[in-house]
């Protein structure tokens, strides 16, 4: 029906979230649904995790929450990504919770609640060591600027980590201790919220329970998978399994002499008699471009190279060991056929990028089908 499309499983990404609860102890699970939930859907998938009892969504930004709720998703939606000031009325609008990441952003919204008579309850983020969002005042002052509130509730307190699956770094212990002092601190400024927040997916994933406090913030291990880990890293204390395959059909497949030559600049060149199949997926549809002559896909039931360079609209892969390929027959670039599998940490590695880049990276022209 389709020349490329992503079959996701919503049941798949629902027995992932009830892994990820039993891991989280009793800590609130916040999945984690920005970025079209990591290229699988956003709105398909917040209704299934809404329907599966999650109480909180993350996003990045006011429109993706804006749009959750114009699909009708009631939960709690966290705003994680920060915010101008044109995103501040989206928040009261549509009922979303931003983290607020500096005491002039924090007084901006409380000038603007003031000025509507409304209340908003804000989530704060603390930098303790990653550099990138988050205040770096001292508790004592971000105490003080919480404690003047008047139309502002602040309920939650939290931080992100910038190395959580490196084993061989300190940097999650340096966090996790100024994270836990700065909660000390906050509390003895007579500030205590109800909810604490810093593990992704990676400290869920490997069991690093310290990190975990009131509620957690899963993001890629709700789609199957789990960061991979740099040095002497404990056990994996969830199975999770990826919830998207990703499809493509066969436009063509021709015959091309020894010596060939194959796509743009001539990049590969046969070096026998070969059978090229020519894939109806590109970059325009998130195959990575740096694939060329390294990437794989599944055709025929086995796995083969993807030859030449990435086009826009279109691949080529040599099915010379995959005889019976044939025009309209379907190649699966994500996920498993007969015994051969390919994940999206399969084509990260042969892309030379992350999973997470290749799963928000599967374009608009992907159809999503929605399969059990
Ligand atoms: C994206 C994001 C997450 C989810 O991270 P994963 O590694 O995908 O689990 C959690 N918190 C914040 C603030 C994020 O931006």
């Amino acid at each position: 029906m389709y020349r490329t499309w992503a079959e996701i499983s919503l049941k798949r990404i629902a027995a992932n979230f009830e892994a990820l609860r039993r891991a989280a102890g009793g800590a609130e699970v916040a999945p984690v649904v920005k970025a079209n939930a990591y290229g699988h859907g956003a709105v398909a998938v917040a209704r299934r995790l809404e329907a599966e009892g999650a109480k909180w969504l993350g996003v990045s930004n006011a429109v993706e929450g804006a749009t959750l709720r114009q699909a009708g998703i009631e939960a709690r939606i966290l705003v994680m990504g920060g915010f101008i000031r044109d995103e501040i009325d989206a928040f009261f609008d549509h009922g979303l919770t931003p983290v607020v990441h500096s005491l002039d952003s924090l007084k901006e919204l409380e000038r603007v609640a003031g000025a509507r008579g409304e209340k908003l309850k804000i989530h704060i983020k603390l930098d303790t060591g990653m550099g990138r969002l988050g205040t770096q005042a001292p508790a004592s002052e971000i105490a003080g600027a919480l404690r003047a509130l008047q139309q502002l509730e602040c309920e939650g307190v939290m931080s992100h980590l910038a190395s959580a699956a490196d084993f061989d770094s300190e940097q999650t212990l340096g966090q996790a201790a100024a994270f836990d002092a700065a909660l000390d601190q906050l509390r003895a400024g007579g500030v205590g919220a109800r909810l604490v927040h810093m593990a992704t997916s990676a400290p869920l994933a490997y069991g690093m329970k310290k990190l975990f406090h009131s509620m957690v913030r899963p993001g890629l291990a709700v789609y199957g998978y789990v960061p991979e880990a740099v040095g002497p890293a404990p056990e994996v204390r969830v199975r999770v399994e990826p919830a998207l395959e990703w499809k493509a059909r066969v436009l063509e497949v021709k015959a091309v002499a020894a010596g060939a030559p194959v796509g743009y600049n001539a990049q590969w060149r046969a070096g026998r008699g070969s059978r090229i199949a020519v894939v109806a997926a590109g970059y325009a549809d998130g195959v990575p471009h740096t694939l060329a002559g390294r990437g794989r896909v599944i055709a025929g039931e086995q796995l083969v190279p993807v030859v030449g360079a990435v086009s826009m609209d279109l691949i080529t892969v040599d099915v010379t060991e995959s005889p019976a390929v044939r025009a309209g027959d379907v190649v699966t670039i994500l996920g498993a056929e007969a015994g051969a599998v390919h994940s999206a940490a399969d084509l990260a590695r042969e892309g030379g990028v992350i999973p997470y880049v290749v799963l928000c990276g599967i374009g608009n022209r992907v159809v999503r089908v929605y399969v059990d």
